[in-house]
Protein backbone atom coordinates (compact mmCIF):
# COMPACT_ATOMS: atom_id res chain seq x y z
CA UNK A 1 0.00 0.00 0.00
CA UNK A 2 1.02 3.41 -1.01
CA UNK A 3 2.47 5.24 2.31
CA UNK A 4 0.26 7.92 1.82
CA UNK A 5 -1.36 10.45 4.75
CA UNK A 6 -4.73 9.89 5.24
CA UNK A 7 -6.93 12.28 6.57
CA UNK A 8 -8.60 9.68 9.01
CA UNK A 9 -7.47 6.03 9.22
CA UNK A 10 -10.54 3.99 10.85
CA UNK A 11 -9.61 0.96 12.86
CA UNK A 12 -12.36 -1.91 12.27
CA UNK A 13 -14.95 -2.09 9.98
CA UNK A 14 -17.68 -2.91 12.25
CA UNK A 15 -20.81 -1.07 12.00
CA UNK A 16 -19.51 2.09 13.82
CA UNK A 17 -16.26 2.22 11.59
CA UNK A 18 -18.16 1.78 8.38
CA UNK A 19 -20.76 4.42 9.35
CA UNK A 20 -17.78 7.00 10.29
CA UNK A 21 -16.01 5.91 6.79
CA UNK A 22 -18.77 6.89 5.05
CA UNK A 23 -19.95 9.93 6.77
CA UNK A 24 -16.31 10.98 6.35
CA UNK A 25 -16.16 10.04 2.68
CA UNK A 26 -19.28 12.06 1.56
CA UNK A 27 -17.93 15.20 3.80
CA UNK A 28 -14.83 14.49 1.28
CA UNK A 29 -12.29 12.96 3.44
CA UNK A 30 -9.76 11.27 2.59
CA UNK A 31 -10.65 7.24 4.46
CA UNK A 32 -8.42 4.42 4.91
CA UNK A 33 -10.49 1.63 6.81
CA UNK A 34 -8.47 -1.36 8.55
CA UNK A 35 -10.43 -4.42 9.31
CA UNK A 36 -8.58 -7.56 10.64
CA UNK A 37 -11.18 -10.20 9.46
CA UNK A 38 -10.87 -10.84 5.87
CA UNK A 39 -14.59 -11.43 5.44
CA UNK A 40 -17.46 -9.28 7.16
CA UNK A 41 -18.16 -11.33 10.40
CA UNK A 42 -21.85 -13.18 9.26
CA UNK A 43 -23.44 -14.17 12.52
CA UNK A 44 -26.49 -11.61 14.04
CA UNK A 45 -25.98 -9.69 16.94
CA UNK A 46 -27.93 -6.11 17.09
CA UNK A 47 -31.22 -6.13 15.73
CA UNK A 48 -33.34 -3.15 17.01
CA UNK A 49 -32.47 0.17 15.72
CA UNK A 50 -34.09 3.30 16.72
CA UNK A 51 -35.83 6.38 14.90
CA UNK A 52 -32.74 8.65 15.33
CA UNK A 53 -30.83 5.84 14.16
CA UNK A 54 -33.33 5.91 11.22
CA UNK A 55 -32.24 9.64 10.46
CA UNK A 56 -28.58 8.99 10.63
CA UNK A 57 -28.67 6.62 7.87
CA UNK A 58 -30.51 8.42 5.99
CA UNK A 59 -28.15 11.42 6.78
CA UNK A 60 -25.74 8.93 4.71
CA UNK A 61 -28.16 8.96 1.97
CA UNK A 62 -28.86 5.19 2.73
CA UNK A 63 -32.62 5.13 3.65
CA UNK A 64 -33.80 2.77 0.84
CA UNK A 65 -31.12 0.31 1.07
CA UNK A 66 -31.82 0.55 5.41
CA UNK A 67 -35.57 0.65 4.70
CA UNK A 68 -35.12 -2.95 2.33
CA UNK A 69 -33.45 -4.82 5.62
CA UNK A 70 -35.15 -3.73 8.25
CA UNK A 71 -38.77 -3.74 9.23
CA UNK A 72 -40.58 -1.59 11.60
CA UNK A 73 -42.59 -2.45 14.45
CA UNK A 74 -46.62 -2.46 13.74
CA UNK A 75 -47.49 -3.12 17.56
CA UNK A 76 -46.36 -3.16 21.53
CA UNK A 77 -43.78 -4.58 23.15
CA UNK A 78 -45.32 -6.29 25.44
CA UNK A 79 -43.80 -7.76 28.98
CA UNK A 80 -45.78 -10.58 30.63
CA UNK A 81 -45.04 -12.41 33.25
CA UNK A 82 -45.48 -16.64 34.13
CA UNK A 83 -49.30 -16.34 33.98
CA UNK A 84 -49.22 -14.43 30.49
CA UNK A 85 -50.62 -11.56 32.62
CA UNK A 86 -49.46 -7.91 30.90
CA UNK A 87 -47.05 -6.42 32.96
CA UNK A 88 -46.36 -3.63 30.67
CA UNK A 89 -46.51 -2.65 27.35
CA UNK A 90 -44.70 -0.24 25.36
CA UNK A 91 -46.21 1.41 21.96
CA UNK A 92 -43.52 0.86 19.96
CA UNK A 93 -45.52 1.57 16.63
CA UNK A 94 -45.97 4.91 14.53
CA UNK A 95 -43.39 7.02 13.58
CA UNK A 96 -40.71 8.62 16.17
CA UNK A 97 -40.06 12.35 16.07
CA UNK A 98 -37.02 11.89 13.66
CA UNK A 99 -38.96 11.11 11.12
CA UNK A 100 -38.35 7.57 10.76
CA UNK A 101 -40.18 4.19 12.49
CA UNK A 102 -39.99 4.44 16.34
CA UNK A 103 -38.51 0.76 16.61
CA UNK A 104 -36.78 -1.05 13.47
CA UNK A 105 -35.74 -5.01 13.48
CA UNK A 106 -32.87 -6.03 11.60
CA UNK A 107 -30.28 -8.46 11.07
CA UNK A 108 -26.72 -6.68 11.87
CA UNK A 109 -24.64 -8.48 9.00
CA UNK A 110 -27.49 -7.81 6.14
CA UNK A 111 -27.34 -3.74 7.51
CA UNK A 112 -23.11 -3.94 8.14
CA UNK A 113 -23.21 -4.93 3.90
CA UNK A 114 -25.22 -2.23 3.26
CA UNK A 115 -22.68 -0.17 4.65
CA UNK A 116 -19.91 -1.55 3.42
CA UNK A 117 -21.48 -1.26 0.20
CA UNK A 118 -21.85 1.92 0.52
CA UNK A 119 -18.32 2.60 1.05
CA UNK A 120 -17.13 0.72 -0.94
CA UNK A 121 -18.42 2.39 -3.59
CA UNK A 122 -16.97 5.59 -2.65
CA UNK A 123 -13.39 6.65 -4.65
CA UNK A 124 -12.22 8.36 -1.63
CA UNK A 125 -12.88 5.82 0.70
CA UNK A 126 -10.60 2.20 0.71
CA UNK A 127 -11.45 -0.22 2.95
CA UNK A 128 -9.31 -2.99 3.52
CA UNK A 129 -10.21 -6.25 4.91
CA UNK A 130 -7.70 -8.77 6.67
CA UNK A 131 -5.33 -5.80 8.15
CA UNK A 132 -4.87 -6.28 11.75
CA UNK A 133 -3.85 -2.68 13.02
CA UNK A 134 -0.70 -4.18 15.84
CA UNK A 135 0.89 -0.36 16.51
CA UNK A 136 -0.51 2.69 16.58
CA UNK A 137 1.84 5.69 17.89
CA UNK A 138 0.65 9.48 17.61
CA UNK A 139 3.63 11.37 16.88
CA UNK A 140 1.92 14.73 17.38
CA UNK A 141 1.45 16.04 13.84
CA UNK A 142 0.38 12.47 12.57
CA UNK A 143 -0.16 9.37 13.78
CA UNK A 144 1.56 6.06 12.36
CA UNK A 145 -0.17 2.88 12.17
CA UNK A 146 1.31 -0.57 11.68
CA UNK A 147 -0.80 -3.75 10.56
CA UNK A 148 -0.55 -6.88 9.25
CA UNK A 149 -2.43 -9.39 7.29
CA UNK A 150 -2.81 -12.98 5.48
CA UNK A 151 -2.02 -10.68 2.33
CA UNK A 152 0.82 -8.39 3.33
CA UNK A 153 3.40 -8.13 5.65
CA UNK A 154 3.39 -5.55 8.80
CA UNK A 155 2.94 -1.99 6.71
CA UNK A 156 2.61 0.94 7.97
CA UNK A 157 0.71 4.51 7.18
CA UNK A 158 0.11 7.63 8.63
CA UNK A 159 -3.04 9.19 9.35
CA UNK A 160 -3.90 12.89 10.56
CA UNK A 161 -6.19 11.16 12.97
CA UNK A 162 -6.66 7.56 13.86
CA UNK A 163 -10.59 6.52 15.11
CA UNK A 164 -10.65 2.93 17.14
CA UNK A 165 -13.84 1.32 16.19
CA UNK A 166 -12.41 -2.21 17.31
CA UNK A 167 -14.80 -2.92 19.36
CA UNK A 168 -15.06 -4.46 23.18
CA UNK A 169 -11.15 -4.93 23.18
CA UNK A 170 -9.83 -1.88 21.39
CA UNK A 171 -6.62 -1.57 21.20
CA UNK A 172 -6.56 1.73 20.18
CA UNK A 173 -8.39 2.81 23.59
CA UNK A 174 -5.50 1.01 25.22
CA UNK A 175 -2.60 2.75 23.22
CA UNK A 176 -5.17 5.99 23.81
CA UNK A 177 -4.14 5.55 27.49
CA UNK A 178 -7.73 5.81 29.45
CA UNK A 179 -9.54 3.32 31.83
CA UNK A 180 -13.17 1.51 31.06
CA UNK A 181 -14.48 0.77 34.96
CA UNK A 182 -17.01 -1.83 35.02
CA UNK A 183 -20.28 -0.19 36.44
CA UNK A 184 -21.33 -4.09 37.64
CA UNK A 185 -24.36 -5.74 35.94
CA UNK A 186 -23.01 -9.36 34.75
CA UNK A 187 -25.52 -11.87 33.48
CA UNK A 188 -25.30 -14.34 30.84
CA UNK A 189 -28.18 -15.04 28.72
CA UNK A 190 -27.88 -17.67 25.65
CA UNK A 191 -28.83 -15.69 22.26
CA UNK A 192 -30.84 -18.40 19.65
CA UNK A 193 -31.19 -16.73 16.15
CA UNK A 194 -33.48 -18.87 13.82
CA UNK A 195 -35.10 -18.53 10.67
CA UNK A 196 -38.41 -20.08 10.76
CA UNK A 197 -39.74 -22.27 7.81
CA UNK A 198 -43.28 -21.90 8.41
CA UNK A 199 -45.96 -19.12 7.91
CA UNK A 200 -46.82 -17.63 11.10
CA UNK A 201 -48.08 -14.34 12.58
CA UNK A 202 -46.10 -13.04 15.48
CA UNK A 203 -48.04 -10.92 17.53
CA UNK A 204 -47.38 -8.75 19.40
CA UNK A 205 -43.61 -9.07 17.47
CA UNK A 206 -41.36 -8.41 20.30
CA UNK A 207 -42.33 -9.55 24.16
CA UNK A 208 -40.21 -10.48 27.16
CA UNK A 209 -41.47 -13.51 29.51
CA UNK A 210 -40.37 -12.13 33.30
CA UNK A 211 -41.07 -15.97 34.33
CA UNK A 212 -38.60 -16.30 37.23
CA UNK A 213 -38.07 -19.65 35.96
CA UNK A 214 -36.41 -18.64 32.83
CA UNK A 215 -36.65 -14.68 31.98
CA UNK A 216 -37.09 -14.98 28.07
CA UNK A 217 -37.25 -12.61 25.37
CA UNK A 218 -39.15 -13.59 22.26
CA UNK A 219 -38.02 -10.72 19.29
CA UNK A 220 -37.64 -9.99 15.78
CA UNK A 221 -34.69 -10.79 14.40
CA UNK A 222 -35.19 -9.24 10.91
CA UNK A 223 -37.11 -10.05 8.29
CA UNK A 224 -37.53 -13.38 7.82
CA UNK A 225 -35.72 -14.40 11.43
CA UNK A 226 -36.72 -14.58 15.11
CA UNK A 227 -34.61 -13.87 18.27
CA UNK A 228 -35.29 -16.03 21.45
CA UNK A 229 -33.10 -15.05 24.64
CA UNK A 230 -32.79 -16.83 28.10
CA UNK A 231 -31.61 -16.38 30.92
CA UNK A 232 -28.78 -18.80 32.52
CA UNK A 233 -30.09 -19.67 36.21
CA UNK A 234 -27.55 -20.02 38.81
CA UNK A 235 -27.13 -23.93 38.61
CA UNK A 236 -26.77 -24.12 35.16
CA UNK A 237 -22.64 -23.39 33.87
CA UNK A 238 -22.20 -21.08 30.82
CA UNK A 239 -21.12 -24.68 28.94
CA UNK A 240 -23.88 -26.60 29.76
CA UNK A 241 -26.69 -23.51 28.56
CA UNK A 242 -24.18 -23.43 25.06
CA UNK A 243 -25.38 -26.18 23.31
CA UNK A 244 -27.29 -26.62 20.38
CA UNK A 245 -29.25 -29.12 22.36
CA UNK A 246 -30.16 -26.97 24.92
CA UNK A 247 -31.33 -24.54 22.40
CA UNK A 248 -33.71 -26.97 20.37
CA UNK A 249 -34.95 -28.11 24.49
CA UNK A 250 -35.45 -24.68 25.48
CA UNK A 251 -36.99 -23.53 22.14
CA UNK A 252 -38.78 -26.19 21.88
CA UNK A 253 -41.34 -24.82 24.55
CA UNK A 254 -41.96 -22.22 21.87
CA UNK A 255 -43.13 -25.30 19.29
CA UNK A 256 -39.81 -23.89 17.31
CA UNK A 257 -38.28 -27.93 16.57
CA UNK A 258 -35.99 -28.90 13.61
CA UNK A 259 -39.35 -29.15 11.66
CA UNK A 260 -40.21 -25.30 11.33
CA UNK A 261 -37.17 -23.52 12.23
CA UNK A 262 -33.45 -23.40 11.21
CA UNK A 263 -31.27 -22.62 13.93
CA UNK A 264 -28.76 -19.83 12.43
CA UNK A 265 -26.41 -19.42 15.47
CA UNK A 266 -26.46 -20.04 19.32
CA UNK A 267 -23.88 -17.97 22.06
CA UNK A 268 -23.66 -17.34 25.64
CA UNK A 269 -23.12 -13.67 25.99
CA UNK A 270 -21.89 -12.16 29.68
CA UNK A 271 -24.02 -8.46 29.13
CA UNK A 272 -21.11 -5.52 30.91
CA UNK A 273 -22.09 -1.87 31.57
CA UNK A 274 -18.87 -0.26 30.99
CA UNK A 275 -17.28 3.21 29.35
CA UNK A 276 -14.40 4.70 28.78
CA UNK A 277 -13.19 7.89 30.73
CA UNK A 278 -11.59 9.21 27.83
CA UNK A 279 -12.40 8.86 23.92
CA UNK A 280 -9.74 11.36 22.41
CA UNK A 281 -6.18 12.27 23.14
CA UNK A 282 -3.97 13.91 20.92
CA UNK A 283 -4.95 12.40 17.53
CA UNK A 284 -6.55 9.43 18.57
CA UNK A 285 -10.20 8.67 19.21
CA UNK A 286 -12.23 5.93 20.48
CA UNK A 287 -16.16 4.81 18.94
CA UNK A 288 -18.72 2.58 19.34
CA UNK A 289 -17.92 -0.58 21.42
CA UNK A 290 -14.36 0.56 21.65
CA UNK A 291 -15.84 3.57 24.19
CA UNK A 292 -18.83 1.53 25.96
CA UNK A 293 -21.04 -1.17 26.13
CA UNK A 294 -23.73 -2.25 27.94
CA UNK A 295 -26.24 -4.86 28.29
CA UNK A 296 -29.19 -5.45 25.24
CA UNK A 297 -32.13 -4.73 26.91
CA UNK A 298 -32.72 -1.33 25.41
CA UNK A 299 -31.17 -2.01 21.80
CA UNK A 300 -28.97 0.74 22.20
CA UNK A 301 -25.40 -0.60 21.85
CA UNK A 302 -24.73 0.03 17.93
CA UNK A 303 -27.12 2.95 18.15
CA UNK A 304 -25.34 4.89 20.73
CA UNK A 305 -21.92 3.98 18.81
CA UNK A 306 -23.18 5.50 15.44
CA UNK A 307 -24.67 8.59 18.10
CA UNK A 308 -20.58 8.74 18.57
CA UNK A 309 -19.63 8.79 14.79
CA UNK A 310 -22.67 11.36 13.65
CA UNK A 311 -20.80 13.51 16.30
CA UNK A 312 -17.50 13.04 15.80
CA UNK A 313 -17.63 13.48 11.78
CA UNK A 314 -19.16 16.86 11.41
CA UNK A 315 -16.26 18.17 14.20
CA UNK A 316 -13.46 16.26 12.81
CA UNK A 317 -14.66 17.51 9.40
CA UNK A 318 -13.95 20.96 10.91
CA UNK A 319 -10.73 20.27 12.60
CA UNK A 320 -9.33 18.25 9.44
CA UNK A 321 -10.36 21.52 7.56
CA UNK A 322 -8.55 23.98 9.63
CA UNK A 323 -12.16 26.02 11.14
CA UNK A 324 -11.53 24.66 13.99
CA UNK A 325 -8.49 23.91 16.11
CA UNK A 326 -7.86 20.23 17.59
CA UNK A 327 -9.67 21.18 21.12
CA UNK A 328 -12.98 20.83 19.19
CA UNK A 329 -12.51 17.05 19.83
CA UNK A 330 -12.41 17.35 23.64
CA UNK A 331 -16.35 18.17 23.20
CA UNK A 332 -16.85 14.61 21.42
CA UNK A 333 -15.70 12.82 25.19
CA UNK A 334 -17.40 15.58 26.89
CA UNK A 335 -20.75 15.38 25.27
CA UNK A 336 -20.85 11.93 24.16
CA UNK A 337 -19.75 10.11 27.65
CA UNK A 338 -22.36 11.87 29.42
CA UNK A 339 -25.15 10.79 27.09
CA UNK A 340 -24.10 6.96 26.40
CA UNK A 341 -24.49 6.51 30.17
CA UNK A 342 -28.09 7.58 30.02
CA UNK A 343 -28.56 4.55 27.77
CA UNK A 344 -26.53 2.36 29.86
CA UNK A 345 -28.76 3.53 32.98
CA UNK A 346 -31.23 2.52 31.24
CA UNK A 347 -30.37 -0.16 30.02
CA UNK A 348 -29.36 -1.65 33.82
CA UNK A 349 -32.50 -0.37 34.59
CA UNK A 350 -34.89 -2.65 32.45
CA UNK A 351 -32.17 -5.62 32.88
CA UNK A 352 -33.10 -5.21 36.54
CA UNK A 353 -36.84 -5.34 36.08
CA UNK A 354 -36.55 -8.64 33.63
CA UNK A 355 -33.70 -10.56 35.15
CA UNK A 356 -35.95 -11.55 38.55
CA UNK A 357 -35.10 -15.02 39.43
CA UNK A 358 -36.60 -15.26 42.72
CA UNK A 359 -40.07 -16.24 43.31
CA UNK A 360 -41.06 -14.04 45.72
CA UNK A 361 -39.43 -10.91 44.11
CA UNK A 362 -40.77 -11.39 40.81
CA UNK A 363 -44.31 -12.26 42.63
CA UNK A 364 -43.71 -8.34 44.32
CA UNK A 365 -42.82 -7.04 40.90
CA UNK A 366 -45.56 -8.10 38.99
CA UNK A 367 -48.26 -7.06 41.45
CA UNK A 368 -46.31 -3.54 40.95
CA UNK A 369 -46.72 -3.63 37.61
CA UNK A 370 -50.27 -4.81 37.18
CA UNK A 371 -51.13 -1.93 39.45
CA UNK A 372 -49.68 0.21 37.39
CA UNK A 373 -52.23 -0.44 34.56
CA UNK A 374 -49.06 -2.08 32.45
CA UNK A 375 -48.31 1.88 32.20
CA UNK A 376 -44.77 1.83 30.96
CA UNK A 377 -44.61 5.43 32.52
CA UNK A 378 -45.81 4.33 35.70
CA UNK A 379 -44.48 1.14 36.35
CA UNK A 380 -40.90 1.13 34.61
CA UNK A 381 -38.32 3.09 35.98
CA UNK A 382 -38.20 6.77 35.30
CA UNK A 383 -36.12 7.47 32.23
CA UNK A 384 -35.18 11.15 31.81
CA UNK A 385 -34.82 12.72 28.37
CA UNK A 386 -30.96 11.93 26.90
CA UNK A 387 -28.90 15.15 26.89
CA UNK A 388 -25.44 15.71 25.67
CA UNK A 389 -22.50 16.99 28.31
CA UNK A 390 -21.77 20.33 27.82
CA UNK A 391 -19.40 20.81 25.00
CA UNK A 392 -20.83 22.59 21.55
CA UNK A 393 -23.73 23.55 23.65
CA UNK A 394 -25.16 27.56 24.87
CA UNK A 395 -24.76 26.72 28.66
CA UNK A 396 -26.16 29.81 30.10
CA UNK A 397 -28.59 31.36 28.01
CA UNK A 398 -31.84 29.66 25.72
CA UNK A 399 -34.07 26.77 27.26
CA UNK A 400 -32.14 24.38 29.87
CA UNK A 401 -34.65 21.62 29.16
CA UNK A 402 -33.59 21.81 25.00
CA UNK A 403 -30.00 22.42 25.46
CA UNK A 404 -27.82 19.58 24.21
CA UNK A 405 -31.28 16.89 23.18
CA UNK A 406 -32.14 15.91 19.60
CA UNK A 407 -34.36 17.84 17.49
CA UNK A 408 -37.04 16.52 15.50
CA UNK A 409 -37.38 15.77 11.82
CA UNK A 410 -40.93 17.02 10.98
CA UNK A 411 -41.89 17.24 7.44
CA UNK A 412 -42.30 20.78 5.87
CA UNK A 413 -42.52 22.15 1.92
CA UNK A 414 -39.64 24.47 0.61
CA UNK A 415 -41.33 26.24 -2.33
CA UNK A 416 -42.77 23.20 -4.30
CA UNK A 417 -40.81 20.36 -2.80
CA UNK A 418 -42.35 18.67 0.44
CA UNK A 419 -40.17 15.87 2.30
CA UNK A 420 -38.51 15.62 5.82
CA UNK A 421 -37.01 18.56 7.11
CA UNK A 422 -33.03 17.41 6.62
CA UNK A 423 -34.15 16.58 2.75
CA UNK A 424 -34.90 19.95 2.09
CA UNK A 425 -32.21 21.37 4.07
CA UNK A 426 -29.02 19.95 4.16
CA UNK A 427 -26.76 18.48 6.57
CA UNK A 428 -24.58 21.40 7.78
CA UNK A 429 -25.90 23.66 11.24
CA UNK A 430 -29.08 25.06 10.95
CA UNK A 431 -31.25 28.03 12.81
CA UNK A 432 -34.60 27.88 12.58
CA UNK A 433 -36.62 30.68 13.75
CA UNK A 434 -40.65 30.82 13.62
CA UNK A 435 -42.59 33.22 11.42
CA UNK A 436 -44.43 33.65 9.35
CA UNK A 437 -42.36 35.03 6.32
CA UNK A 438 -39.17 34.37 4.94
CA UNK A 439 -36.69 34.80 7.12
CA UNK A 440 -34.63 37.30 5.18
CA UNK A 441 -37.66 39.99 7.05
CA UNK A 442 -36.21 39.26 10.38
CA UNK A 443 -33.84 41.27 12.06
CA UNK A 444 -30.26 42.26 9.90
CA UNK A 445 -28.63 41.78 13.53
CA UNK A 446 -29.66 37.82 13.45
CA UNK A 447 -28.77 37.75 9.62
CA UNK A 448 -25.21 38.73 9.85
CA UNK A 449 -24.52 36.43 13.34
CA UNK A 450 -25.92 33.75 11.31
CA UNK A 451 -23.65 34.83 8.55
CA UNK A 452 -20.48 35.26 10.47
CA UNK A 453 -21.30 31.51 11.84
CA UNK A 454 -21.78 30.07 8.18
CA UNK A 455 -25.17 29.29 10.06
CA UNK A 456 -28.15 29.60 7.44
CA UNK A 457 -31.27 30.67 8.65
CA UNK A 458 -34.93 29.83 8.03
CA UNK A 459 -38.29 30.46 9.21
CA UNK A 460 -40.62 27.63 9.75
CA UNK A 461 -44.68 28.45 10.35
CA UNK A 462 -47.76 28.70 7.92
CA UNK A 463 -47.88 32.05 6.36
CA UNK A 464 -45.07 32.58 3.69
CA UNK A 465 -42.13 31.54 5.29
CA UNK A 466 -38.62 29.45 4.22
CA UNK A 467 -40.41 26.36 5.29
CA UNK A 468 -44.10 25.55 5.86
CA UNK A 469 -45.71 23.93 8.26
CA UNK A 470 -48.11 21.44 6.78
CA UNK A 471 -48.38 19.50 9.41
CA UNK A 472 -48.53 21.85 12.19
CA UNK A 473 -45.87 19.32 14.08
CA UNK A 474 -43.76 22.65 13.80
CA UNK A 475 -45.63 25.21 15.09
CA UNK A 476 -46.92 22.87 18.51
CA UNK A 477 -43.13 21.75 19.00
CA UNK A 478 -41.96 25.72 18.84
CA UNK A 479 -45.23 26.01 20.89
CA UNK A 480 -45.05 23.21 23.75
CA UNK A 481 -41.43 24.97 24.39
CA UNK A 482 -42.36 28.08 24.23
CA UNK A 483 -39.29 29.12 21.83
CA UNK A 484 -38.97 31.61 18.86
CA UNK A 485 -35.44 29.95 17.42
CA UNK A 486 -33.22 26.96 17.67
CA UNK A 487 -29.68 26.23 16.84
CA UNK A 488 -29.41 22.99 15.47
CA UNK A 489 -26.18 20.79 15.20
CA UNK A 490 -25.18 19.01 11.66
CA UNK A 491 -26.07 15.71 14.10
CA UNK A 492 -29.43 17.44 14.98
CA UNK A 493 -28.30 18.40 18.25
CA UNK A 494 -29.85 21.52 19.70
CA UNK A 495 -27.05 24.01 20.39
CA UNK A 496 -29.31 26.15 22.24
CA UNK A 497 -33.13 27.57 21.51
CA UNK A 498 -34.07 30.86 22.73
CA UNK A 499 -37.57 32.63 23.54
CA UNK A 500 -37.01 35.66 21.31
CA UNK A 501 -35.67 36.31 17.96
CA UNK A 502 -33.39 39.13 19.74
CA UNK A 503 -31.33 36.82 21.49
CA UNK A 504 -30.50 34.79 18.02
CA UNK A 505 -26.69 36.73 17.82
CA UNK A 506 -25.66 35.93 21.52
CA UNK A 507 -26.82 32.35 20.89
CA UNK A 508 -24.46 32.09 17.69
CA UNK A 509 -21.72 33.74 19.33
CA UNK A 510 -21.93 31.09 21.97
CA UNK A 511 -21.98 28.42 19.31
CA UNK A 512 -18.70 30.47 17.42
CA UNK A 513 -16.94 30.20 20.98
CA UNK A 514 -17.62 26.41 20.99
CA UNK A 515 -16.76 25.49 17.23
CA UNK A 516 -13.89 28.11 16.99
CA UNK A 517 -12.32 27.89 20.66
CA UNK A 518 -9.90 25.64 21.29
CA UNK A 519 -6.04 25.19 20.19
CA UNK A 520 -4.96 26.31 16.84
CA UNK A 521 -5.89 23.99 13.55
CA UNK A 522 -4.47 20.83 13.50
CA UNK A 523 -2.94 20.65 9.74
CA UNK A 524 -5.72 21.67 7.73
CA UNK A 525 -6.59 19.76 4.67
CA UNK A 526 -7.20 20.95 1.21
CA UNK A 527 -10.86 22.26 1.07
CA UNK A 528 -12.46 19.79 -1.18
CA UNK A 529 -15.91 19.39 0.34
CA UNK A 530 -18.87 20.62 -1.60
CA UNK A 531 -20.69 23.42 0.60
CA UNK A 532 -24.03 21.35 0.84
CA UNK A 533 -22.33 19.38 3.71
CA UNK A 534 -20.65 21.83 5.22
CA UNK A 535 -20.62 21.90 9.17
C1 LIG B 1 -26.66 -10.38 21.75
C2 LIG B 1 -26.49 -8.95 21.39
C3 LIG B 1 -27.60 -8.19 21.07
C4 LIG B 1 -27.47 -6.85 20.72
N1 LIG B 1 -28.57 -6.13 20.39
C5 LIG B 1 -28.45 -4.85 20.03
C6 LIG B 1 -29.57 -4.11 19.55
O1 LIG B 1 -30.68 -4.64 19.44
N2 LIG B 1 -29.38 -2.80 19.19
C7 LIG B 1 -28.17 -2.20 19.26
O2 LIG B 1 -28.08 -1.01 18.94
N3 LIG B 1 -27.07 -2.89 19.66
C8 LIG B 1 -27.17 -4.18 20.02
N4 LIG B 1 -26.06 -4.91 20.36
C9 LIG B 1 -24.73 -4.26 20.36
C10 LIG B 1 -24.07 -4.18 18.97
O3 LIG B 1 -23.99 -5.44 18.37
C11 LIG B 1 -22.69 -3.59 19.13
O4 LIG B 1 -22.81 -2.42 19.93
C12 LIG B 1 -22.05 -3.23 17.79
O5 LIG B 1 -21.73 -4.36 17.04
C13 LIG B 1 -20.77 -2.43 18.02
O6 LIG B 1 -20.26 -2.02 16.79
P1 LIG B 1 -18.76 -1.56 16.67
O7 LIG B 1 -18.55 -1.27 15.22
O8 LIG B 1 -18.46 -0.53 17.68
O9 LIG B 1 -17.89 -2.83 17.11
P2 LIG B 1 -17.83 -4.29 16.49
O10 LIG B 1 -19.11 -4.67 15.86
O11 LIG B 1 -17.31 -5.17 17.56
O12 LIG B 1 -16.75 -4.15 15.33
C14 LIG B 1 -15.39 -3.95 15.64
C15 LIG B 1 -14.56 -4.36 14.43
O13 LIG B 1 -13.20 -4.03 14.67
C16 LIG B 1 -12.39 -5.09 14.19
N5 LIG B 1 -11.09 -5.03 14.89
C17 LIG B 1 -10.87 -5.24 16.21
N6 LIG B 1 -9.55 -5.08 16.48
C18 LIG B 1 -8.95 -4.78 15.30
C19 LIG B 1 -7.59 -4.51 14.94
N7 LIG B 1 -6.60 -4.52 15.84
N8 LIG B 1 -7.31 -4.23 13.65
C20 LIG B 1 -8.30 -4.21 12.72
N9 LIG B 1 -9.61 -4.47 13.01
C21 LIG B 1 -9.92 -4.74 14.29
C22 LIG B 1 -13.20 -6.33 14.51
O14 LIG B 1 -12.79 -7.43 13.72
C23 LIG B 1 -14.61 -5.87 14.19
O15 LIG B 1 -14.96 -6.10 12.85
C24 LIG B 1 -26.18 -6.25 20.70
C25 LIG B 1 -25.06 -7.02 21.00
C26 LIG B 1 -25.20 -8.36 21.33
C27 LIG B 1 -23.98 -9.16 21.61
Amino acid sequence: MRDTVHDVVIVGAGPVGLALGRMLGLRGHEVLLLERWPEAYPLPRAVHFDDEIGRIFQNMGLAEEIRAVSQPVPDHYEWRNAAGQALVRIDWSGTGPSGWPTANFFCQPELENVLSDAVEGMDNVTLLRGAEVVDVVDTGDVVEVSFTGALAKRQRVHGRFVVGCDGANSFVRERLGTTMPDHGFFYDWLIVDTIPLDEREWSPMNWQLCDPARPTTVVSGGPGRRRWEFMRRPEETREELDTEEKAWELLKAWDRTPDNTRLERHAVYTFAARWAERWNRGRLVIAGDAAHQMPPFAGQGMCSGLRDVANLSWKLDRVLRGRSGIGLLDTYTAERRVHVQHAIAMSIALGKVICVLDEDQAAARDARMIDGGADPARVLPVSEQPILGPGVTAEDIGVPALRGTLAPQYPVRRAARRGPLDELTGYGPLLLATGDRAAAELDPAAHQACEQARVPMLTVGTGTPDLVDESGEWSHWFGTHGIAAVLVRPDHYITGAVTEHGTIPALLARYRAAVDGGSPPANPTVDHRSPATSA
